[in-house]
């Protein structure tokens, strides 16, 4: 029985990881979980799960969740150093790390301090700090297994001890697949919703719409898989089937593949290095006769290179990339931008913000901070 932590249990993954938990009582029992402000559903779930500690970010939501619990045994916590801190309770086997963006670096890195294994959804931690990420990883022994069907598709396709050619790194080109920048120019924000192939929280969804995503996911390959950024290629790949590949110096490829649904790479993470039974629908290949590959179009979706841009500057970069994002998002969201905007505003940031080449984990925390001001004023 392994004991789960969830951080982000409201959000989609949360709420996925609990469906797999829901199928398998005899194989996970949820000792923690964690959200930002959706109260009633923390609730819920604490009332189906019973956790040994729930924790609040949201301070003022704390009486809420308090009373509502207060027949039960469960613990409840509120505030983000009370997430941090219960991460290192002893209790706890695996945390899936699937809080939405930079909030989620500092609980992660509190798990991994911890040794506790991490389910790694919030591409953002390693995006942000991958250096030190991994370093503080390898220094507690710390496992980080990937969640993101990508990386967990790479996962699957490596062989232990040998070494790799490339990542061909898979994308559905998000639901402006095919469109030119005129195109784009005023698509709204339910258009950019609509993915064709994955139901998401909403940032991650924009950021597949823009190909941000899949700027973020070559840098948390980079450091997950310890390869050179030259050596990861995106393919765009509408049909989401083959999930990545992985290409060896014999030339040969291998390749994950299946249904679009994160519960599976959500169900690896937790059981690994183990499979086990999943009642989800089998995928079969004769319900997807054609499989196309394309050249991503960069200069429609100029986040890829931006990416691209920030890993090979290094230091605090990506960290710059990403509060930018994480703003110009919101952006977008609250209707202050237009989708083609995202690009320019995170491509002004990169250029004024103050750059570190070897940044502290302090550093990447003043950077973020100091970018969402700069951001404001922009
Ligand atoms: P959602 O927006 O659906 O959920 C985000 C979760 O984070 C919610 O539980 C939210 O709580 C919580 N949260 C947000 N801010 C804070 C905070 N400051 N403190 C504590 N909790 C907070 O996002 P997703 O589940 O879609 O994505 C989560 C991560 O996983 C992202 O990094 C994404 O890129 C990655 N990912 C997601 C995939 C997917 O299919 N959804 C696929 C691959 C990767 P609340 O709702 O209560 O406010």
């Amino acid at each position: 029985m392994k004991r789960i932590a969830i951080l982000g249990s409201t959000g989609s993954i949360g709420t996925q990881t609990l469906n797999v938990v829901r199928r398998h009582p005899d194989d996970f029992s949820v000792e923690v979980l964690c959200a930002g402000n959706n109260a009633e559903l923390l609730i819920q779930q604490a009332l189906e799960f019973d956790p040994n500690t729930v924790v609040i970010a949201n301070k003022a939501l704390y009486t809420q969740v308090q009373e509502a619990l207060s027949t039960t045994d469960i613990k409840v916590f509120a505030g983000e150093e009370s997430i941090c801190d219960v991460m290192e309770m002893g209790s706890i086997d695996i945390v899936v790390a699937a809080i939405v963006g930079f909030a989620g670096l500092r609980p992660t890195m509190r798990a991994i301090e911890h040794g506790k294994t991490i389910a790694l959804a919030n591409k953002e931690t390693m995006v942000v700090a991958g250096e030190i990420v991994t370093r503080t990883a390898f220094e507690h022994h710390t496992p980080i297994l990937p969640v993101d069907s990508e990386h967990s598709a790479i996962f699957q396709c490596l062989e232990p001890g040998v070494a790799i050619d490339k990542i061909l790194l898979t994308a559905s080109g998000g639901p402006f697949f095919g469109k030119n920048r005129s195109e784009l120019q005023h698509v709204s924000l339910d258009q950019a919703l609509n993915h064709p192939n994955w139901k998401m929280g909403r940032k991650v969804t924009i950021d597949s719409a823009s190909l941000m995503n899949k700027g973020l996911e070559v840098i948390e390959a980079k450091w997950l898989f310890g390869v050179n950024v030259d050596q990861i290629e995106v393919l765009v790949h509408p049909q989401s089937v083959v999930h990545s590949m992985v290409q060896y110096a014999d030339g040969s490829i291998k390749a994950q593949i299946g249904t679009a649904t994160m519960e599976t790479p959500i169900q690896y993470a937790l059981t690994y290095p183990n499979r086990i039974e999943s009642h989800l629908p089998r995928f079969s290949f004769l319900d997807h006769p054609q499989l196309t590959f394309h050249r991503p179009d960069t200069s429609t979706f100029r986040c890829l290179d931006l990416a691209y841009q920030a890993i090979r500057k290094g230091g605090n970069m990506p960290c710059i990339m990403n509060a930018a994002n994480e703003v110009a998002v919101q952006r977008f969201i609250d209707g202050k931008i237009q989708f083609l905007e995202i690009a320019d505003f995170v491509e002004t940031a990169m250029n004024r913000s103050l750059f570190i080449a070897q940044p502290t984990l302090d550093d990447l925390f003043a950077t973020d901070s100091e970018v969402r001001g700069c951001c404001a004023t922009q």
